[in-house]
C-alpha cells in the first residue's frame, strides 16, 4: 500500500554524509528549516567498508571543524602529522616539511573517516536537525519559487518542496543525473588501496608520501606504531594484490616502501577503491545546488577531496547566513550564481594540483622521472617554495 505525504522546508539536503551533515550543523541556529535526506541508516553506514579509509585533514579544516563545534568531541581521535616526506622510489628527489620551521602545531591530522562520521552524525542528531532516512530521491522539479521533490522511503512515497535543495550525496550524486547536469570523468586505471600497518620503527608523526614507478604510496601515521595506507596501483595490480595472499601483499608493499619505518606487518583487511576524477559541468542549476563529492571526486593521491568539500561548505553557510538574515531567497538564481563564481578559482586550482600529481608521479617516462626528482631536489633547497607546498598541505594556500 502506498502513501503519500506531502511537507515544505526552506533547505533540503541530499546526502548525510560529511559535507551534507557539516552544511546542517553550519546553519543548525538559523531558524530555516532544514532536512536531510540519507540513503542509508547510521548502522549501514557504520558497517561499510569505506569508513575504513584514512582522512588527512589540513589545518585550515581542523580550524573550520572547531568553529563548528566538531573537533573537540575527535581530536582525541586524531594524530597530529608533524613532518611530511615526499621521496621518490629509485630516484635521488626529497621533501622534507616540518611543522616546526613552519611554526605551526601541525601540518595536519589524520583521522579513520568513520570517527568523524560518526561524531557529525551525532551532532547532527542531538542539534535535533530532521532526518528522512532510510529515504532516496525519485524525482525532482525546479520551479520559480521551490523545487519539488519525490522521495522513496521504502513503500512510503514522501513528496517534499524546499526553496533551497542542496546535492550533497557523493560521486555518484543522483541530484547530479536528475538535474541533467554533465560530468567530465578522467578515468586514471588505478584503484586505492587502503589498510593499516604496524611498524617495527616509531613514525615520530611523520606521513610518508613515495612515489614509485607502479604508483604513489601514502603511510600516515594513526599512533606512533601504526600508519594509515594509501597505495595507488593500476586496476590489474591492483585486482592482483587482493586476490593475492596477505604475505604477498605485505611483501610488495614492503618492497615499494623500503626500511624507513623497519618492517611493517598488516593490522587491518585490505580494502580497494577504484579511482576516478569526476567534476560536474555545473555547480548550480534552478533552485539546486551541488556540494562536496557530487561537484568533485578526487583521486586521494593529494588528501584534498574533503578538505575542498568542507570549503564549499564554509563559503556556501555563511553566504546562506547574510541573505537569509537580509530576508532574501535563498535559492535566487543570482544569489546560487554569485556561490558558484566564488568557488570556482578554488575547485581549478585543487583539482588541476591533484590531476597534475597523479599524472606527473604516475609515468615513469625518463624525462618525467628527471623532471620530477629535479622539481624535488629544487623544492628542498627553495624554503619559499617549501612552504608554499606546506601551505597546500596544509590547506591554507590562497587564503
Ligand atoms: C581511499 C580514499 C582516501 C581519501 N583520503 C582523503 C584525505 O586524506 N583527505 C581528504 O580531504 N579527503 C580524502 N578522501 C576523500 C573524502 O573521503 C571525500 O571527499 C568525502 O568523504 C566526501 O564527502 P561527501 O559528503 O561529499 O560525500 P560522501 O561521503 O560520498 O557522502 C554522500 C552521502 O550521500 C548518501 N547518498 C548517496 N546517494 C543518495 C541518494 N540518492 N539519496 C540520499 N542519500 C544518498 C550516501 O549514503 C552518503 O552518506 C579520500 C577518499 C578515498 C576513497
Amino acid at each position: 500500500m502506498q502513501n503519500e505525504r506531502q511537507q515544505d522546508y526552506d533547505l533540503l539536503i541530499i546526502g548525510g554524509g560529511l559535507a551534507g551533515n557539516c552544511l546542517s550543523l553550519a546553519l543548525k541556529d538559523t531558524g530555516l528549516k532544514i532536512a536531510i535526506v540519507e540513503a542509508n541508516t547510521r548502522e549501514q553506514l557504520a558497517a561499510s567498508p569505506a569508513g575504513d579509509r584514512a582522512l588527512a585533514l589540513a589545518a585550515g579544516t581542523v580550524q573550520v571543524l572547531e568553529n563548528l563545534g566538531i573537533w573537540s568531541g575527535i581530536s582525541n581521535k586524531a594524530t597530529a602529522i608533524k613532518h611530511i616526506h615526499i621521496s621518490d622510489r629509485g630516484h635521488f628527489g626529497k621533501v622534507r616539511l616540518s611543522a616546526q620551521k613552519e611554526q605551526v602545531e601541525a601540518l595536519g591530522y589524520v583521522i579513520a573517516a568513520r570517527d568523524i562520521e560518526t561524531h557529525v552524525a551525532d551532532l547532527v542528531q542531538q542539534a535535533g536537525i530532521e532526518m528522512l532516512c532510510p529515504a532516496r530521491v525519485a524525482g525532482l522539479m525546479s520551479g520559480d519559487n521551490e523545487v519539488n521533490v519525490s522521495l522513496k522511503c521504502g513503500n512510503e512515497s514522501l513528496s517534499v518542496s524546499a526553496r533551497l535543495l542542496v546535492g550533497a550525496d557523493g560521486g555518484q550524486s543522483s541530484v547530479r543525473k536528475l538535474l541533467d547536469i554533465g560530468q567530465q570523468v578522467t578515468e586514471y586505471g588505478q584503484t586505492a588501496l587502503v589498510s593499516t600497518v604496524k611498524s617495527a620503527l616509531p613514525n615520530k608523526n611523520t606521513a610518508f608520501e613515495r612515489f614509485t614507478s607502479s604508483g604513489p604510496l601514502a603511510l600516515l601515521p594513526v599512533d606512533q606504531y601504526h600508519c594509515s595506507v594509501v597505495w595507488t596501483r593500476t586496476n590489474d595490480d591492483a585486482e592482483a594484490l587482493m586476490l593475492g595472499s596477505e604475505a604477498d601483499f605485505l611483501a610488495e608493499l614492503q618492497a615499494c616502501f623500503g626500511y624507513k619505518l623497519g618492517e611493517l606487518t598488516l593490522t587491518a583487511p585490505r580494502r580497494a577503491f577504484p579511482l576516478s576524477l569526476i567534476r560536474a559541468q555545473e555547480m548550480v542549476k534552478g533552485r539546486a545546488v551541488i556540494i562536496g563529492n557530487a561537484v568533485h571526486q578526487l583521486h586521494p593521491v593529494a588528501g584534498q577531496g574533503f578538505n575542498l568539500g568542507l570549503r564549499d561548505v564554509v563559503h556556501l553557510a555563511q553566504m546562506l547566513v547574510k541573505q537569509h538574515e537580509a530576508g532574501e531567497d535563498i535559492g535566487a538564481a543570482d544569489f546560487l550564481r554569485d556561490y558558484a563564481a566564488i568557488r570556482q578559482k578554488d575547485h581549478d586550482q585543487v583539482i588541476g594540483f591533484t590531476d597534475t600529481v597523479v599524472k606527473i608521479f604516475s609515468n615513469d617516462l625518463l624525462a618525467l622521472a628527471a623532471a620530477r626528482n629535479i622539481g624535488l631536489a629544487l623544492l628542498d633547497h627553495i624554503p619559499a617554495a617549501k612552504t608554499l607546498l606546506s601551505k597546500h598541505a596544509m590547506g591554507l594556500a590562497g587564503q
